[in-house]
C-alpha cells in the first residue's frame, strides 16, 4: 500500500487533524493492515523491538528484520521494518514477520519438544486443523505491546510542523482515506477524538522529546538536502539512532584497548562490526553515552524510564552531530538544489 501521493495531496491541501478533531473508528484487530505495508521505524521504534525481542539492532540487521539506508532525496538515515514477500497468483503479498497465528505460544511449546522435526511438523499440522475448527486460528500482532509507533497510530498519520515564529514544533495528525485501507464497513462507526485514539494505543508517553527529536532531523535535513552527497556524519547518526550496540561496542574496544591510539581503536572496532562505518566522528562524543542505561537496552527490565533516558541521550548526541553538520556544511550548498522538505 503506497500511500505516498495521498500524504502529499494533504499535505497541498492542509487536511489536517487536531487533537481535538473527532474520527468514527473503531479497530477490530483483524491483522488485514499488516500486509504489504512500509514501516519506517524511529529510535523509540527499536528501542522497543530490542526490549520486546531481547535482542540487539546488529541481530535485527542480520536477521533480516530491519533495515537500515540512507535515503536517496532525504539523505538522511532511515530504518525500515522488513516484510518477507511471497509470490502468490494475483501478485506479490509480503507479512509482516511479527503477525502469528492466535495459538503462537502452543506451537512454541511444541517446537520445544524432545521429538524430531517430523513429529514436531505433524503435530503443528493437527494444531493449526484443530484451529482452524474451532474458528481461533486469526492471526495477530505478536508484539503488541512493543509495536512501532506507526502500528500505533494507523489509520492515523503523523507529520511535525514548525512554527516560523515561535519556533515550536507541533504533531499534525491525518486520517488515511477509507478506500486505502483494509478496514471494514463496522470499523467507521464508534466517534473518539484523536487525542483519546493516541492514549488508547498508549502513544503519547514520549511526545514531548519526539518533537525535540524531528526538531533537530528536520534541522540535519535542511543542510544535507541541499549537498550533492550524503556525509560521512550521516552514517554516525545512523548508528547513534538505531545500531546503539555499535556504540556500546567502541566504548567497549576504549576500555579493552588501552595502550592503542584513537585511530587504531576505530579501526579494530570497525572492523569486527558489519554496520559500524565511520564511526570516527562518532568517537569524540562517546562520553555523552551512558554504556550503563545501553548496555541494558535489549533486556527485558528495560522500563519505559530507561527508554526515555535512552532516547534523551540519542537526541543529545543527535544534536551534536546537527550542531557539526551544520557548522562544516551550512554554507556548502548547492544553490541549484530545492529547499522544500517533506517530513
Ligand atoms: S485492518 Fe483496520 S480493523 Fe483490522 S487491525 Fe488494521 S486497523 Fe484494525
Ligand atoms: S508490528 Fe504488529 S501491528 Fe505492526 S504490522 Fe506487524 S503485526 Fe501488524
Amino acid at each position: 500500500m503506497n500511500n505516498d501521493k495521498m500524504i502529499e495531496e494533504k499535505l497541498k491541501n492542509n487536511d489536517f487533524l487536531t487533537k481535538k478533531s473527532k474520527i468514527k473508528f473503531n479497530c477490530t484487530a483483524c491483522g488485514d493492515c499488516c500486509y504489504n505495508q512500509d514501516i519506517i521505524l524511529t529510535p523509540i521504534d527499536i528501542l522497543r523491538l530490542r526490549r520486546e525481542l531481547q535482542t540487539t539492532t546488529d541481530e535485527l540487521l542480520r536477521k533480516n528484520i530491519i533495515s537500515i539506508h540512507i535515503g536517496p532525496n532525504s539523505k538522511l538515515p532511515v530504518c525500515v521494518l522488513k516484510f518477507p514477500g511471497v509470490q502468490t497468483p494475483t501478485g506479490n503479498l509480503s507479512m509482516c514477520p511479527f503477525l502469528k497465528p492466535e495459538f503462537n505460544d502452543e506451537i512454541l511449546e511444541i517446537q520445544k519438544l524432545d521429538i524430531s522435526l517430523e513429529e514436531k511438523k505433524e503435530k503443528v499440522a493437527e494444531l493449526v486443523k484443530k484451529k482452524i475448527l474451532e474458528g481461533k486460528a486469526k492471526r495477530i500482532c505478536s508484539i503488541y505491546k512493543n509495536r512501532p509507533t506507526v502500528c500505533r497510530l494507523y489509520p492515523l498519520g503523523r507529520v511535525t510542523e514548525k512554527n516560523k515564529k515561535t519556533g515550536k514544533m507541533k504533531l499534525k495528525f491525518m486520517m488515511i482515506d477509507k478506500d486505502k485501507i483494509p478496514c471494514k464497513k463496522e470499523c467507521f462507526k464508534k466517534e473518539v477524538t484523536v487525542e483519546q485514539w493516541l492514549k488508547q494505543n498508549d502513544e503519547t508517553s514520549f511526545e514531548k522529546e519526539t518533537l525535540k527529536f524531528y526538531d533537530i532531523f528536520t534541522e540535519i535535513g535542511e543542510v544535507v538536502i541541499k549537498l550533492d552527497h550524503s556525509p560521512s556524519e550521516i552514517n554516525s547518526l545512523a548508528n547513534v539512532l538505531y545500531n546503539f550496540d555499535t556504540i556500546i561496542g567502541c566504548q567497549l574496544s576504549l576500555k579493552n584497548l588501552p595502550n592503542k591510539t584513537k585511530e587504531d581503536k576505530v579501526k579494530t572496532f570497525e572492523l569486527s562490526a558489519g554496520m559500524a562505518k565511520n564511526l570516527g566522528d562518532v568517537f569524540n562524543l562517546l562520553p555523552n553515552f551512558s554504556l550503563d542505561i545501553f548496555s541494558k537496552a535489549y533486556k527485558k527490565e528495560f522500563t519505559d524510564e530507561d527508554l526515555r533516558e535512552a532516547f534523551n541521550q540519542i537526541i543529545d548526541i543527535s544534536n551534536l552531530i546537527s550542531c557539526e553538520i551544520k557548522q562544516k556544511y551550512g554554507s556548502k550548498t548547492n544553490p541549484n538544489k530545492s529547499n522544500k522538505k517533506k517530513s
